[in-house]
């Protein structure tokens, strides 16, 4: 390898360790181990899935934790297309729907059932 400032600067700022038997390179001011951007998606589901679908700012700082390379917008991407999220959030706008419908309409047209239309009582 040919020793250039890129190189110095690299061996500065990183630094070589051995993970269960694999080596990783782990960036020396976070101490995160720097993701290879191929596994970026399977960490995402893996810790996303661990912390119980939680939003964005929760999964990436978990992520933070362990790796110092996964940028928010890949976590954003991935949770905007996760099925799971996506069914809990449609069912909190449904449930929040409802609630809006039904604080809309007055007491007595809501006693008298939703047929008589609410305009006339
Ligand atoms: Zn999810």
């Amino acid at each position: 390898m040919r020793k250039d400032r890129r190189y110095y600067h690299v061996v500065d700022k990183f630094e070589l360790i051995e993970v269960v038997g694999v080596q990783r390179v782990r960036r020396k001011r976070d101490l995160g181990i720097m993701a290879v951007i191929d596994n970026f998606t399977n960490i995402i589901i893996d810790i996303h899935v661990a912390i119980r679908h939680k939003g964005e700012t929760k999964t990436h700082k978990k992520i933070k934790e362990h790796y110092s390379n996964i940028p928010m917008s890949n976590v954003k991407n991935y949770i905007a297309n996760c099925d799971r999220c996506m069914e809990k959030s449609t069912k909190k706008y449904e449930r929040r729907c409802c609630a809006a419908y039904f604080s809309f309409i007055p007491e007595r047209a809501r006693a008298s059932g939703p047929s008589r239309p609410s305009k006339f009582t």
